[in-house]
């Protein structure tokens, strides 16, 4: 299976999204096999959903909260999420991560919640510049995958996205994506079992209709989590179609 899924991000308007959603699904061939996403903000969920599930296309929260309801101001529930037409949720963004103190523990409760209400949980990981550097990339994947050893039944995918990658034009290596990847695959086999089998891992980090193809022929890259260039919907057509 390949899968393509739009990181909207803080970006765009209820009539932005429409247009995009019209126009993208005007270039769009849904093809057997190949499973294409939105992500948009909250506030467009319910409208982007309407116009796209019938297509086949899935829609995604953008975080979702591990707690069913209750006193936490500005978030939103998985149930909530599910209400407004989402078949899924990105946990575990590096944005997530870093400016607002996601933890893999809080991660582990999310990925549950999400589960428990019928929502998929597609799962963010990656390393920082500095991390890479210090030659610390594989021990960090593995302690944000560790969080699968007690949470593993059920569906799951994986996006793998180092942090240097992501909004800044600089996608990573053939080799570094190879390296990750292949990793990533046995860390879910030793944690989930056969049940592995069934998880693709996207890579996301500055992907191109230009640098997709490429990204595509790599094992274990199932497809991509895409932010800017999702932003456009030529541009997010055309990696569907890469992906189909
Ligand atoms: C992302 O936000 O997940 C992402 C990969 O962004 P970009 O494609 O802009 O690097």
């Amino acid at each position: 299976m390949r899968c393509v899924v739009a990181n909207w991000k803080m970006n765009l308007t209820s009539d932005e999204a429409r247009s995009f959603c019209e126009s993208m699904l005007a270039q769009f061939t849904p093809k057997a096999g190949t499973e294409a996403g939105i992500a948009p903000p909250f506030t467009m969920l319910s409208l982007v959903s309407g116009l796209v599930r019938a297509k086949g296309l899935q829609v995604f929260g953008q975080n979702g909260h591990a707690e069913p309801k209750g006193a936490f101001t500005g978030e939103i529930s998985m149930a909530q999420l599910k209400d407004a037409g989402c078949t899924g949720v990105i946990l575990g963004h590096s944005e997530r991560r870093q400016y607002f103190g996601e933890t893999d523990a809080a991660l582990a409760k999310k990925i549950q919640a999400a589960r428990q209400n019928g929502l998929l949980p597609l799962l963010c990981i990656g390393e920082t510049l500095d991390q890479r550097d210090a030659g610390q990339t594989l021990a960090v994947l593995g302690q944000q995958l560790s969080i699968l050893a007690e949470n593993g039944a059920g569906p799951l995918w994986v996006a793998y996205e180092p942090v240097w990658a992501i909004g800044t034009g600089r996608r990573a290596e053939a080799e570094q994506v190879r390296e990750a990847h292949a990793f990533i695959r046995a860390e879910l086999n030793r944690h989930l079992g056969a049940a592995a089998a069934q998880v693709p891992i996207l890579y996301g980090g500055s992907v191109t209709p230009e640098s997709f193809p490429e990204l595509l022929g790599i094992p274990e890259v199932a497809g991509g989590l895409v932010g800017g260039a999702s932003l456009d919907p030529k541009k997010f057509a055309e990696l569907v179609k890469q992906a189909s």
